[in-house]
């Protein structure tokens, strides 16, 4: 299997291993451990941290040097059968998210904003920030990046390739489009940081949700009405991918008079919305992970609960809504702040 990109001579220089010492769920007692463990897993032998990770993704942030030590660390998972999840639930996924061969060709009109795998969430391209736009959606354009929570480096490279030869040829090809709006942030993370660590190549320009709301916001800045609010981000684990598009979020709060609250878990320590732990059968790890980071929400005193990614938002809503913030779309605050 072919490797992703990672060079452990820069590790060996490293002094400070920020991949392991900033990890939130894994303890070393020191930096000397914390290199042990890395020049462990750098020597394809076995290191806890393969049995521990949350796979937060949150280590391809912390590396300083983008050495993609979150990727390299699922490729060893994988090479030595350590599975985050039990089998039949990777088995299962794997057999859901498969591509399912219902895509037909489509004429597209620019902007394409492509909405993953998730077809209920297409009501939110709307109105003026959404104008002329084309939807694409479905298994078949998934962009599977998922994968990295189930040890399962194999699969993107399989499937990735297909799915950008899918969109190519379906949608963007004979329409003479060369951009992608990715609404979910995991469509962005795979079609450049991912595509990037793993060679795969990508013939069109992936552009991210926040890009295109903020060039769409000085366009019709004469129609904002500020909100006046505190918020709560929750920040998903496909941002530490990509993590020069949280500064553009804040862009977008400041233009619609929003004020994102300084809390203890966001930005470079933000918290796992508790959906994979769920998901790979760790339900205390995720009990106490919705408990700590709401808490931490209410006492913000955040009125609304942001959310950029709509598998975080499907874990928490009904939680942060109990403790009396109203859960939201990025899209859909802007678009309220556009009065629409
Ligand atoms: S992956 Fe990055 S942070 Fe970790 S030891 Fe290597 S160079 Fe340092
Ligand atoms: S993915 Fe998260 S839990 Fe796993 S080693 Fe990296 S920082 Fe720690």
């Amino acid at each position: 299997m072919a490797t992703v990109r990672f060079d452990p001579e820069v590790c060996s220089g490293c002094e400070t291993i920020d991949c392991l010492m900033k990890c939130q769920y894994i303890n070393f007692r020191d930096v000397a451990d914390a290199r042990s463990e890395r020049e462990k897993i750098n020597s394809s032998g076995q290191s806890r941290v393969l049995e521990e990770c949350l796979t937060c993704y949150a280590c391809q942030e912390y590396c300083p040097y983008d050495n993609n030590p979150f990727y390299h660390l699922v490729d060893r998972q994988e090479a030595l059968g350590i599975l985050p999840a039990p089998t039949p639930i990777v088995k299962e996924q794997l057999k859901m998210m498969a591509p399912k061969g219902r895509i037909t060709k489509q004429q597209v009109t620019s902007p394409v904003v492509d909405m993953c795998a998730f077809p209920m969430l297409t009501g939110c391209i709307r109105g003026t920030l959404f104008e002329g736009a084309s939807v694409v959606v479905g298994t078949d354009i998934f962009c599977n990046i998922m994968w990295l929570h189930f040890a399962r480096n194999s699969v993107i490279r399989e499937r990735v390739p297909e799915v950008i030869d899918r969109i190519m040829y379906y949608y963007l090809s004979d329409s003479g489009i060369s951009e992608l709006i990715c609404f979910h942030d995991e469509c962005y993370g795979t079609y450049t940081s991912v595509a990037d660590a793993y060679g795969i190549e990508v013939p069109f320009k992936p552009v991210h949700l926040f890009d295109y709301i903020n060039g769409r916001l000085d366009i019709l800045a004469d129609r904002i009405k500020p909100l006046d609010v505190k918020i709560a981000y929750q920040r998903p684990c496909s941002n530490r991918l990509i993590p020069q598009t949280d500064s553009v979020l804040d862009e977008i709060f400041k233009k619609i008079g929003v004020e994102r609250a300084d809390r203890t878990y966001d930005r470079q320590n933000a918290l796992c919305c508790g959906g994979v732990p769920r998901a790979q059968q760790r339900d205390d790890e995720a009990d106490r992970l919705v408990e700590d980071n709401i808490a931490d929400m209410v006492d913000s005193g955040a009125k609304y609960c942001v959310f950029n990614c709509p598998f975080c938002m499907a874990t928490l809503a009904e939680a942060v809504l109990e403790k009396g913030l109203m859960p939201i779309l990025v899209s859909d605050l802007v678009q309220m702040a556009l009065g629409e």
